[in-house]
């Protein structure tokens, strides 16, 4: 038996045989053909309908979106120009596994150039020509596996289009061994609340196909060959979690009765209904800019005052906290970011571009006070990227001119921690977004795969920035939130409980687990959590802490 240490997404356990994600092929050799042309250019077309059939089965067994992912790829594996130019390659001499592979490798080049949705669809054709040289050479494909039983997913990590593809009725847990807490990995599990645990260094060299594991995502860890008891416990343990997980609706409280509000992000009027069906009291973050993302144009006050209302008019007599405008860096508006700029996260974004907007930051706050008034909802109204109290002023007043009533500042910009305590008597209310917050703490890329590890809400730098701003908003008896996707790791959120927090927004399919972590603890035991975890020296040892704490 071993144990295997990672990240862990989620609070779920699933005991499981472990099937390993193939590792893609090596490229074919350059042999020259030895066989006759016309034999091998039977066995291309003959692996091509393979591959095609194999498609277009999975893609009626999946279902949505998976299907057109699926059926799409099936029509490459038959596009007859394929077959052409395979058949001419062979001609010239190529072996069949070349000849197909160069085939695939010119498609995606024509496609590439391209450009646009043709574009997107090139590296498609990675995963199908793939496919096509696996039946050739007589080894198993690459792509998401395929298991009549229930299994724990092992790969090195996971690409969308994997993501798309994946049984979810059979796959118990996922461990990767690379990826970081928002990896696709992760936000995939998060969504559909599977267990996880990625980052594991030294996964693909321990676990092998067939073999037993426990995957406990709340400790971060895998265990290899599990004795049967450990096994039996842990299938009691998956029992009672998930009983947890589904346990009645209650509102967002600590074990000793503390409220603590669970609030839904979301993006759009549709994204209500899930929201409501998960319990959210309301939402804590509604990320207006998702509306325009294709627009050339601002949007008119009556198109906006329309989306507004239709979101607001879910949430009867709740809190809706709806963000302005947050254009730039990974979600550029191009009727609010023209110019160029080398380094776009650190330019003209958030509350910046608003500002040297204004008449378009007037029109969204005026036809959000008009969606306010003409719905039963509580709006509260905040901006992004707020850096200190001037910006802070600046906002809060244009917001009560234009008739809102509750008007705050998210806090994503480190030096609006340090000076919290004039913020929060600018403003009616803070939430933290520590997705930002973390990128620009630690100055790591949030979307760059490379220094993944360094974006991670668990540093201690950055939790002590939120205490910062939990103990500022306490002392001016203004309320601190979070909505960035620490909210949604229950462990974490526990820590930002303690650190002062007062309400927790996320992605509605993460609130159960995050409802059922709360309960176990009380107000002191989170604090006292939240103190120890201050003290580590790394978001590792923050997170090994915490995981200690709670087991014992
Ligand atoms: C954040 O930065 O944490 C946040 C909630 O905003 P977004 O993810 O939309 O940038
Ligand atoms: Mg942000």
């Amino acid at each position: 038996m071993s144990a295997l240490a990672g990240v862990g997404v989620g609070r779920g356990i699933a005991a499981a045989k472990v099937l390993r994600m193939p590792e893609p092929l090596a490229p074919p050799s350059d042999e020259p053909l030895a066989a006759a042309p016309d034999a091998e250019h039977a066995r291309v077309q003959e692996a091509l309908q393979h591959v095609a059939d194999e498609l277009n089965a999975r893609a009626a067994a999946a279902g949505g979106e998976a299907q057109q992912v699926l059926e799409a790829a099936a029509l490459m594996a038959q596009d007859p120009a394929i077959l052409d130019d395979v058949r001419s390659r062979l001609e010239g001499g190529a072996n069949a596994e070349r000849a197909t592979w160069d085939a695939y490798a010119a498609f995606r080049e024509m496609l590439t150039a391209m450009g646009g949705y043709m574009g997107e669809r090139a590296t498609d054709l990675d995963d199908v020509a793939q496919r096509v040289v696996a039946r050739l050479r007589g080894v198993p494909a690459p792509g998401v596996p395929v298991s009549d039983e229930p299994f724990i997913l092992v790969a090195r990590d996971l690409a969308p289009a994997d993501t798309a593809t994946l049984d979810l009725e059979r796959t118990l847990a996922l461990v990767t061994q690379e990826g970081g807490p928002t990896s696709h990995t992760a936000i995939l599990a998060r969504s559909k609340s599977l267990p996880a645990v990625v980052g594991v260094v030294g996964l693909l060299d321990a676990a092998a196909d067939g073999q037993r594991a426990i995957v406990d995502a709340r400790a971060g860890t895998v265990e290899l060959d599990p004795d049967d008891a450990s096994v039996d416990a842990a299938l009691a343990e998956r029992e009672a979690r998930l009983a947890a997980a589904s346990a009645p609706i209650t509102e967002g409280a600590l074990a000793d009765g503390t409220k603590v509000p669970l609030l839904a992000n979301v993006g759009s009027p549709k994204d209500a209904a899930a929201a409501v069906a998960a319990g959210a009291e309301g939402v804590g973050l509604f990320r207006t800019e998702f509306l325009f993302l294709d627009a050339s144009a601002a949007p008119s006050v009556e198109q906006q005052t329309a989306s507004y209302t239709e979101l607001l008019q879910a949430f009867p007599g709740k809190k809706v906290v709806a963000r302005v405008l947050d254009a730039g860096a990974d979600k550029p508006l191009s009727f609010l970011n023209d110019a160029h700029e080398e380094n776009p996260a650190l330019g003209l974004r958030g509350i910046r571009a608003l500002r040297a907007n204004e008449a378009i930051l007037r029109d969204q706050l005026t036809a959000l006070a008009n969606a306010d008034a003409a719905t039963e909802a509580e709006l509260w109204v905040m901006a992004p990227m707020i850096a200190d109290v001037e910006e802070a002023e600046y906002f809060v007043a244009l917001g009560r001119e234009l008739g809102l009533k509750v008007v705050g500042a998210m806090a994503e910009v480190p030096s609006i921690a340090v000076v919290a305590d004039q913020v929060v008597e600018a403003c009616d209310f803070v939430s933290i977004g520590t997705n930002d917050l973390t990128q620009y703490t630690l100055a790591a890329d949030r979307q760059l795969g490379s220094v993944a590890a360094l974006q991670d809400p668990w540093h201690p730098a950055v939790l002590r920035l939120v205490k910062m701003l939990g103990d500022a908003g306490a002392r001016a008896g203004t309320p601190v939130g979070v909505c960035g996707e620490a909210a949604a790791d229950p462990a974490l959120a526990v820590v930002l409980v303690g650190l002062g927090v007062t309400t927790l927004s996320m992605s509605a399919s993460a609130i159960a687990d995050v409802r059922a972590e709360l309960l176990t603890v009380t107000l002191d035991e989170a604090r006292a959590r939240a103190e120890r975890v201050l003290a580590a020296r790394s978001a590792a040892e923050a997170r090994q802490l915490a995981a200690a704490v709670s087991a014992g």
